[in-house]
């Protein structure tokens, strides 16, 4: 294999940060017509770059395959709704937005974020790639583009006069294979006062709480503040604040602006991450080098725990079908010789099959009718929700079971 180069700053990638062995792509569910057919499989291995510490994967697969047609509606989790109303007013105060105000967002799903700017009637532009929902942001009366972000759409934006005054990238920044292409193209469309923000899963986060399980193929890297400070640095933006969000299992929302922005300063939330970023080992490539044992011997604790279970011979099921959970099931290995069966709310998933263990996705009701055992809990950053709205099994004596990061039985 020819040795890639780092997405951001070109070096060779010459060290794994973890493997995890051949996998599906995350969100092909499949149907009871592909039963019988095959599936394509990809490498799932993590490099990490020795230069600028970025955590990334190098794709397999073009970004039409999985982006075309994706599966999630935002508007459908009320939580998500709350957390973007939260946001939409707290931005709008903070930075003065107004009737003349421009608000972009890219990848902007069925518009739920940019509703609550246009309410406010605040003028907005929604870019997203996948027909199916930015049809439906069209249907709402959110104006949105169907294409990827990049630096050509910013250039064609910016010569149109549609320059903005605040730039919305909420888990996006994963997703794009040319990053330099996609900062420089938000760097030209940004207006000279203009405020980024971006929201994305913290690197530190996911190596302090074991979740490896977030790393499928659609998420092309894993950033840590201090790495994206130096790439947005690079493309002449400032890193002037960061929050830390409980989403995801732990989340940045980053505050940039032009260098020469001199009104805004950088806050002193910046300056205490980066410093226990560094003091995390974040800085130092055996830090990064020592994940892939902390993974496999999480992977011997979860066999571990299904084997025993299934020596009893008790009933094992789960609860969700997010894409971590087939990270998870895949590289354990562990399909219905395990787990009889899955559940999900959501009817675009109900029949289907997981990719890869094919294990079978049914309605919730049918827990209540099988009565398991034991109910693995796969989008854990979920659980005390699931642990509620799910308390019944209690009646007949099951358990709960939270794998990551490492196996509890509630
Ligand atoms: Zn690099």
């Amino acid at each position: 294999m020819s040795i890639a180069a780092c997405r951001i700053c070109q070096a060779p990638l010459r060290h794994t940060f973890v493997d995890l062995g051949m996998s599906p792509l995350a969100n092909s569910y499949v149907n009871r017509r592909q039963l019988n057919q095959m599936e394509p499989f990809y490498p799932l291995q993590v490099f990490v770059c020795d230069c600028c510490f970025l955590v990334q994967l190098v794709p397999v697969a073009r970004p039409e395959e999985i982006f075309s047609e994706y599966a999630y509606f935002s508007s459908y989790s009320d939580s998500w709704l709350e957390h973007a109303s939260a946001y939409a007013d707290s931005v709008t105060r903070r930075f003065g937005l107004h009737g003349n105000s421009r608000v972009v967002e890219i990848a902007s799903n069925d518009g739920y974020l940019l509703q609550y700017f246009a309410s406010k009637g605040i003028s907005v532009l929604g870019i997203e790639p996948a027909r199916n929902v930015a049809e439906t942001a069209v249907q709402r009366g959110i104006p949105t583009l169907i294409r990827f972000f990049g630096d050509e759409t910013a250039r064609e934006l910016a010569a149109e006069g549609k320059h903005a005054d605040l730039i919305i990238g909420n888990n996006v920044l994963a997703h794009v294979p040319d990053l330099n292409g996609f900062v420089r193209g938000m760097e030209s469309l940004l207006r000279r006062r203009g405020v980024i923000t971006l929201e994305f899963p913290h690197l530190m986060r996911l190596i302090e709480q074991n979740q490896f399980d977030t790393i499928y193929h659609e998420h092309l890297s894993y950033f840590s503040l201090i790495t994206i400070q130096k790439l947005f640095s690079c493309h002449g933006l400032k890193l002037f604040d960061v929050e830390e969000l409980s989403t995801h299992g732990g989340s940045l929302r980053i505050y940039l602006c032009h260098e020469d922005d001199k009104e805004k300063a950088i806050s002193e939330r910046v300056k205490d991450l980066l410093s226990r970023e560094e003091k995390a080992g974040l800085t130092k490539l055996e830090q990064y080098l020592s994940f892939g044992d902390q993974v496999k011997q999480t992977k011997r604790e979860f066999l571990k725990f299904l084997i025993a279970a299934k020596n009893q011979n008790k009933s094992i099921v789960a609860y969700g079908a997010p894409a971590k959970g087939n990270t998870l099931l895949n590289y354990c290995g562990v399909g219905t010789d395990f787990i009889d069966y899955t559940v999900d709310r959501s009817p675009h998933k109900q029949g289907h099959f997981l990719p890869g263990t094919r294990i079978p996705i049914y309605s919730p009701d049918r827990i209540g009718e099988t009565r398991p055992d034991y109910l693995v809990i796969l989008p854990w950053n979920l659980t005390e929700e699931i642990v509620t709205q799910m308390s019944y099994i209690r009646e007949w004596n099951a358990r709960f079971v939270v794998p990551i990061p490492a196996v509890r039985v509630l």
